[in-house]
Formats: structure tokens, sequence, C-alpha cells
């Protein structure tokens, strides 16, 4: 018998706000269920918060998903970026308008300093159209100690709104 380690769980944060947003998340949503080697284990409901920085812009629409997965770290960041290109994804400004964007938030506890990949996505912490979410599908999960319900607690920023799915 040969061991094979168990999929490791992660977790991925989407993001959108051109060409019906939510078209774009519900269908990454079913693309991250089909991600080679992976499974869905959970999707937040949609939610809609108004943009970080330039404000001539529309709102996003915004979820988590959590995987389990036997892609590396780096293999799955892969994965997400086909799926961004497939999205026709177009990055012309920085915290611009864009159709689809996939963050990977979470990796089994992993912590890693790369330029091409941040474990655990360092703004994660601080956004409430991510933590929000999150601590829904993962309310027990821990950030530096900290769970995802309280940090998201403390956050002051604007409430989201959640969409009907
Ligand atoms: P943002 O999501 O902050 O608006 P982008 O989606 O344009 O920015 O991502 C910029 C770069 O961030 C990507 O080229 C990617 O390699 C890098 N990156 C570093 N850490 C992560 C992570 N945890 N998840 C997704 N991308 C990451
Ligand atoms: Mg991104």
């Amino acid at each position: 018998m040969i061991d094979v380690p168990p999929p490791a769980l992660a977790y991925i944060g989407l993001g959108s706000n051109l060409d019906t947003p939510r078209d774009q998340i519900r269908r990454a949503l079913a693309a991250l269920a089909r991600l080679p080697l992976s499974e869905l284990a959970a999707s937040s409901p949609l939610y809609a918060s108004s943009p970080v920085g330039p404000q001539d812009q529309p709102d996003f629409v915004n979820a988590v998903a959590a995987i389990r997965t036997r892609l590396s770290p780096l293999a799955l960041l892969d994965q997400l970026q086909v799926l961004e290109q497939r999205h026709r994804r177009v990055r012309l400004r920085r915290w611009g308008p864009r159709t689809l964007d996939l963050d990977l938030l979470w990796y089994a506890g992993v912590t890693l300093e790369t330029p091409r990949l941040r474990l655990p996505h360092p703004e994660m912490r601080r956004r409430r159209f991510v933590l929000e979410p999150l601590a829904e599908i993962a309310p027990n999960l821990e950030l530096d100690g900290e769970t995802t319900t309280l940090l998201a607690s403390r956050l002051t920023d604007q409430p989201l709104r959640r969409l009907d799915s």
C-alpha cells in the first residue's frame, strides 16, 4: 500500500465588479469545484461591498470558498490565475475594476513570503469583505491565535450587503 497524504484545506477569496459580477462569482465557484485533485468543501453566500481604493467604479460582489486539495500552494495559485485569465480579467490599475479576482487566503496553516505567493494573504485580516464570509464558513479558524469571528467583529468599515442567491 502507498501512503497518500490527506488533502490540504484551503480558503479562497473571490471578488468581481465587472460584467455581471454575480454570474462571474457563480461561474468561478463552479470552476473551483472542478479544479484538478480538489473538491469544493464549502462556499459562503454572495455579498456586495463598496470598492477599496478608487470609488468611481461599481460595487464588488464577494464570496469565500473552502476547498480540499492535493495541489501544492503554488500549483493552486497557478490554477487560480488560469481561471482569472479565463474570465478575461483585465488589470488596468491597482485596486481598479476586475471581472474576477481570486486570492488564496489560507492554505493548511502554511506561512510563506515569496513575491508570487504570500500566505496567509496579508490583507485578509483588514478586509471585511473577506473576513465576514470567511467567518461564516470557518468561524473557528485562527489567524495568529485569533478566530475569524473575533477579527471580523472588530472591523469598522462599511457593512456588507448580503445578496439573495
Ligand atoms: P490584489 O488581489 O491584491 O488586488 P492582484 O490580484 O492583482 O492584487 O495580485 C497581484 C499579485 O499578488 C499576483 O501576481 C500574485 O502572484 C500575488 N500574490 C501574492 N500572494 C498571493 C495570494 N495569497 N493570493 C493571490 N495572489 C497572491
Ligand atoms: Mg488577487
